[in-house]
């Protein structure tokens, strides 16, 4: 687990998470009808390039996977994580989901945002409110003394409370010199439970909610994770720090989710 040892670490992945929030919202601006979701990972490997920045992402395979081959995950719709950009062409109504990370002198920060293509249903709308407002009550238990439990817990109400449910196939993570470092921050379980939070701790919390059923299936390119009942599916994530007065959200810039 990331455990910051000094302020000047803790700069790095202010500075990490500064490049990820930014890249997110300028790619967030150019989301139209029509675009195909390679152009996404065009526009976001410029990024990479003008911040001297190394990408989170590409090459990335643990455990034998095959190691991706994009520097961000476009996921549309049933699309939970992990879309490998590509020729899917944006259509009126889609959500699309940008996950992005990259590394800034060692350390690492991730964000996850849906984006709504062009007009989008009421439905899915309250759907992706729902989602980025379970992120933030997540977000809002990461104090010194709070158990990990209660982030999950307070994600897991949020998003059922609304009406849907919650991944548990994929989770959040500790994040640091590396992209997925311990612990696991499940979007589910009781609170109350897990170690306890402590200041310089650095968490990825990143609910990923459904419209139908949790059950997920991953399709034959061995990353693409969509839901097993074709429902629809969003997705928020935040790199945030534990400081002695709270939570410090690290992808948040200004006008960003
Ligand atoms: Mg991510
Ligand atoms: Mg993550």
């Amino acid at each position: 687990m990331i455990q910051l040892k000094s302020d000047r670490e803790l700069e790095k992945m202010r500075e990490a998470g500064r490049h990820v929030a930014e890249t997110l919202l300028s790619l967030r601006k150019i989301v139209k009808v029509g675009m195909l979701t390679q152009e996404f990972n065009d526009a976001a490997t410029e990024e990479i390039a003008s911040r001297k920045v190394m990408s989170s992402f590409l090459g990335y395979g643990p455990g034998g996977a095959p190691p991706f081959p994009a520097v961000i995950c476009t996921s549309v719709n049933e699309e939970i994580v992990h879309g490998i950009p590509g020729d899917r062409r944006l259509q009126n109504g889609d959500i699309l989901k940008l996950d992005f990370g990259v590394i800034f002198e060692g350390f690492h920060g991730d964000s996850a945002v849906s984006v709504p293509v062009g007009e989008i249903d009421e439905e899915d709308a309250r759907l992706i409110e729902a989602t980025r407002r379970s992120l933030y009550a997540g977000i809002e238990q990461m104090r010194a003394g709070q158990r990990l439990g209660d982030i999950s817990n307070a994600v897991q109400r949020t998003a059922e409370s609304a009406g849907y449910s919650v991944v548990r196939d994929f989770v959040g993570h500790g994040i640091g010199r590396d992209l997925h470092e311990a612990p696991k921050v499940p979007n589910f379980g009781p609170a109350g439970r897990g170690p306890r939070l402590k200041v310089g701790m650095v968490l990825a919390v990143e609910p990923m909610v459904n419209r139908g059923k949790p059950g997920v299936d991953i399709t034959s390119d061995g990353w693409t994770a969509v839901t097993a009942d074709h429902e629809r599916s969003s997705h928020f994530e935040h790199t945030v720090a534990i400081t002695p007065d709270g939570p410090e959200i690290l992808t948040h810039v200004p006008g960003s989710h």
